[in-house]
């Protein structure tokens, strides 16, 4: 007999206002079996920086937890894409930063938006996010920690909205072990993948194990929309408050195939996560699932 609960490990993000270690207790007060934190500002080119101090407060608050499992979400300055080469430079050195400041905590992968060309073309800009990952691999051979490459809402001229994106970047990239997957269901829906219904989101899961693989699925964020369908702006909402609504993420927590990968909310409201994960570990068990 196993002791582990017939649906994926749920969790949600986590502040660390008061140092990287604080996320730990943060994470245990929800309930949380999965974090996610920003290992520096999302908003800033300057990252923290980890001296030994904060590796020790970190080693001895992961230790007191009942939380085990903690993944990163890398800047949004970020663009590995970008035809600039001054931006493209300082995307490859941030980005190296921040797999060095995920090694060093022992994290299990650091979420990454892919890019955006800003004009350059589709093509140019996946091949641009391609060959900066492999050159930083094959310069750190030491920086192990997965790239979990996140589908987008498609604003803009940013790339991964379609599962061909990331299939393509997935085999461009080719480096095993090193690059893997995490599926946003608000950004899914914005980008035209309707989540807004069970049967919608099984044919979808199906798509994208036809497309990509759910061997590659390593993290999946569960997130409700404050747009409709296709509308490739990414608003985040409360679970079961937009137009996913609670079928749709109970399918995403029943499906079988799915029981491995964890699922973490980013749902507006820090404080509102433990409420979340409540909701979500009912829905899990099949109760709930009437909206309202
Ligand atoms: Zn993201
Ligand atoms: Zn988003």
């Amino acid at each position: 007999m196993s002791n582990h609960p017939a649906r994926p490990p749920l969790g949600a993000h986590r502040p660390t206002v008061g140092g990287l270690h604080t996320a730990w207790a943060s994470a245990d007060e929800i309930g949380a079996e999965v974090m996610q934190i920003f290992t520096s500002s999302p908003q800033q080119w300057a990252a923290r920086r980890l001296d030994e101090a904060a590796l020790a407060a970190w080693s001895v608050a992961r230790a007191d937890a009942v939380c085990r499992r903690v993944v990163a979400h890398s800047a949004y300055l970020l663009n590995l894409a970008s035809p600039k080469p001054e931006t493209h430079e300082r995307s490859v050195a941030a980005f190296t930063a921040e797999l060095q400041r995920c090694q060093a905590l022992g994290l299990e992968g650091v979420v990454l938006h892919p890019g955006a060309h800003t004009g350059d073309g589709e093509e140019a800009g996946l091949e641009r996010i391609a060959a900066s990952l492999r050159a930083i691999y094959d310069a750190h051979p030491e920086l192990t920690v997965p790239t979990l490459l996140e589908s987008t809402a498609g604003s803009g001229t940013h790339l991964g909205y379609r599962l061909e994106h990331l299939a393509w970047l997935l085999a461009a990239i080719d480096r095993p072990g090193r690059i893997a997957v995490c599926l946003d269901t608000c950004h899914l829906h914005a980008a035209g993948y309707d989540q807004g219904w069970p049967a919608a989101v099984q044919a979808f899961i199906d798509e994208f194990d036809a497309v990509v693989g759910l061997e590659y699925l390593a993290l999946v964020h569960l997130n409700d929309s404050k747009t409709a369908v296709g509308s490739r702006v990414d608003r985040h909402e409360r679970i079961g408050d937009g137009h996913l609504g609670r079928a749709s993420f109970a399918t995403w927590l029943r499906d079988e195939r799915l029981r491995q990968v964890p699922m973490a909310v980013e749902t507006p409201g820090l404080e509102n996560h433990g409420e979340e994960l409540v909701l979500l570990r009912a829905l899990a068990a099949g109760e709930e699932v009437d909206d309202g």
